[in-house]
């Protein structure tokens, strides 16, 4: 049942979109989830509050890097209003399969990063209760 997503999330992480550098990003961010060993480095372009491009590079387990392309890819022509309001929920929407308590944090781990570079919001998906 979940095998379309499970397959698209192996895509994203063999083939990433947006997977690279971008000229002069306004936003750089660096984060870790240590407790599986992912890293990544966002970088985006924003004008008027507006992403108008999105990048990133990293390694670690697939899907920390599929969640990772797939968030960098979404969060185009979105603006910063509206990002402000994502939560786990858009996370896994992405995702569209289930991600058990150990894989969480490889999941939001771009979602920490967007938080933490946009806005120093560096705690606000560290919390465990389940707000969805
Ligand atoms: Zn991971």
């Amino acid at each position: 049942m979940d095998d379309f997503f499970r397959a698209n999330i192996i895509d994203y992480y063999e083939h990433p979109r947006h997977y690279g550098h971008l000229e002069n990003p306004d936003i750089v961010y660096h984060d870790v989830n240590p407790t599986c060993g992912d890293e990544i480095t966002i970088e985006l372009k924003i004008e008027d509050g507006i992403v108008k491009d999105s990048a990133f590079t990293g390694h670690g387990c697939s899907i920390s890097q599929a969640s990772t392309s797939m968030m960098m890819e979404d969060i185009q022509g979105k603006s910063l209003d509206e990002l402000r309001t994502w939560g786990k929920k858009e996370i896994l929407d992405l995702l569209g399969i289930e991600i058990g308590p150990v894989r969480i944090k490889c999941a939001l781990l771009p979602l920490k990063a967007l938080k933490a570079g946009v806005w120093g919001l560096e705690s606000s998906v560290d919390d465990e209760d389940d707000d969805l």
